[in-house]
């Protein structure tokens, strides 16, 4: 009778639908999918995996099986037009890269920033092109409210580097950061910066995974220093992202600049849509005032209450 196979440790460092890579302790790369139709595994996420026996991988080209998942300390979803997919988990933080141009969707920026403050990641906000003069002091100028609600930004100038590299690179540093951001704003330059060739790599491997296949998106973690347990991972595109999980009566909590008015609210149950005393609509003044709700904000908080009013999209 022969010794039943042990369970090793691993960490899937990129998935390609239910194909995951897993990275064992010592460095070593496989591919191996979930047991069982229902499970999934996402990037991030730390796992017991099982060597498949000589010629008996689940697919073609699997060397094992993930046989269990350790407990997430977070996790991120992003939405496509069918339902809501988890992508990424035990996040340290999540870097939001905006440049000066191409313009962003402040409505991208918010639902980013929410969807981090549902799962208490924090996030740091890294607005790139300030070589570009005139529209990054534009852009700049009109991140106030979110300098003001108190999050973390960082001017950044990935194309002639500088003070505000070394600063990102010290905020990098031993963490695990999701890196987010609309195609243009310089994702790609910043990873190849970080990990010189970690794109060429991640193209072989998706081409190994995708086997005569058209190659599609995946989720990548990068090691930009093992020893130091420094990680990037990098999802492509700048997603809608899936706040199927806020209760659209807690999105107040989620939204700094509004959450520090409710105590000023008549009713313990206001939504701040329409209600009388509302210490949330007493606060949304157009400019620059610190304590103020930018009209803005204001609205993206309506759509999204209403969205999420109509119940998750699964
Ligand atoms: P991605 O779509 O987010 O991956 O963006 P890329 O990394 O491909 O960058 C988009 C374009 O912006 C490229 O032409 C880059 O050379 C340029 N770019 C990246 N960083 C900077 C920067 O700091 N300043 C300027 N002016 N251009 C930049
Ligand atoms: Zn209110």
């Amino acid at each position: 009778m022969s010794a039943r196979p042990a369970l090793a440790p691993g960490l899937v460092v990129a998935t390609h639908g239910r194909h995951c890579i897993v990275e064992s302790p010592d460095g070593t790369r496989r591919i191996c999918h979930p047991r069982g139709k229902k499970s999934t595994a996402v990037v991030g996420d730390h796992v017991l995996w099982l060597a498949a026996a000589q010629g008996q991988g689940q697919g073609q080209g699997d060397d094992g099986t993930i046989e269990k998942l350790e407990p997430r300390r977070n996790l991120f979803y992003r939405q496509d037009e069918i339902r809501t997919k988890s992508f990424a988990a035990n996040l340290d933080q999540v870097l939001i890269l905006i440049a000066a141009e191409p313009e962003f969707s402040e409505t991208q920026l918010s639902r980013a920033l929410i969807a981090a403050e549902a799962e208490r990641i924090p996030p740091i906000i890294a607005l790139n092109k300030s070589d570009l003069g005139e529209p990054f002091t534009r852009a700049w100028g009109w991140l106030a409210p979110y300098r003001a609600m108190g999050y973390d930004m960082l001017p950044l100038s990935l194309k002639t580097g500088g003070e505000s590299s070394g600063e990102l690179a010290q905020r990098l540093k031993g963490k695990t950061t999701l890196v987010l951001g609309p195609s243009g704003a310089g994702k790609s330059t910043l990873i190849n910066q970080l990990i010189p060739g970690a794109l060429v790599a991640t193209g072989e491997l998706s081409q190994a995974l995708n086997t005569g296949k058209h190659t599609t998106t995946s989720t990548t973690l990068y090691w930009v220093d093992k020893e130091a347990g420094t990680a990037m991972i990098d999802s492509p595109g700048f997603q809608e992202f899936g706040l199927h999980h806020v209760d659209a009566r807690h999105l107040a909590d989620f939204m700094p600049d509004i959450k520090r008015h409710i105590a000023g609210c008549k009713f313990y149950n206001c939504t701040h849509l329409h209600e009388p005393g509302c210490g949330v609509i007493a606060a949304v003044k157009p400019g620059d005032e610190a304590d103020s709700i930018s009209p803005r904000r204001y609205k993206i908080y309506g759509d999204l209450f209403a969205e999420l009013s109509q119940g998750p999209r699964y």
